[in-house]
């Protein structure tokens, strides 16, 4: 439990402004997996669990591609847009500011999503479901659980193009939202945390679904870890 208060607690500062992270927040600190070390470089945070561990529902070689390619590939623009801007910065030719503001903003929020995605899942075998707090709140919300499952699979399955779904906590009115993403940083609403998300990308779900996002939807509630989901929240709302 250590580590997911510690992992949400980052996650949660992450969630509030990517740009509000600095270089001052330790991957070695344990606040957050994947976040900038003190050489101000984001990394790839390892997996929480095996790489087989989710299937039948997500297969290893899926899970291998989109955590060690396609997240990886993310940090690495991250890092790249942030040397750029300083680099920008260094020399006064600010040309490219906008094209690497674009830049960071998709790197660093599909860093950001990963990373979270990542630690919303568990295997499917003895999923014990949301706890009582959780489906409480869940309740005062949606109306109910299922009525926020469908919701949020209605909202994963009708994203144009690549994007998420999203259970976002809403600090200003203290209430619970789903959203949608599209690419990772479109429809963003300032402020938000995300408590639960799923990847719609086709590089997510190909292998084993093709183009049936729809299957892949509904598999996921059997590999959501709601522990996770509540430790977020519960670090959300302070
Ligand atoms: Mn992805």
């Amino acid at each position: 439990m250590g580590e997911g208060i510690d992992r949400r607690t980052a996650v949660t500062a992450l969630g509030a402004g990517m740009l509000a992270l600095g270089a001052g927040v330790r991957a070695e600190s344990g606040l957050m997996t994947g976040a900038a070390g003190a050489d101000g470089k984001y990394t790839l945070p390892p997996l929480p669990y095996d790489y087989q561990a989710l299937e039948p529902y997500l297969d290893e070689k899926t899970m291998r591609l989109h955590h060690d390619k396609h997240h990886q590939g993310y940090v690495n623009g991250l890092n790249a847009a942030l040397d750029k801007l300083a680099e920008a910065r260094r020399t006064g030719d600010l040309g490219a500011v906008k094209a690497l503001s674009r830049d960071l903003a998709f790197n660093g929020s599909g860093h950001l999503l990963h990373t979270v995605f990542w630690t919303n899942l568990r295997p499917a075998a003895g999923n014990p479901g949301p706890s009582d707090a959780l489906a409480v709140e869940l309740k005062r919300c949606f109306g109910s659980v299922e009525a926020l499952k469908a919701h949020f699979s209605a909202a994963a399955k009708g994203v144009e193009g690549s994007g998420w779904g999203l259970l976002v906590w809403e600090p200003a009115a203290g209430q619970m939202l789903v959203m949608q993403a599209e690419k990772h940083q479109n429809l963003t609403a300032w402020g938000v945390v995300p408590l639960l998300v799923l990847d719609v990308w086709e590089h997510a779900y190909y292998l084993t679904y093709q183009n049936d996002r729809g299957a892949y939807v509904d598999a996921f509630w059997k590999l959501v870890d709601w522990r996770n989901v509540e430790a977020r929240w519960q670090a959300a709302r302070g």
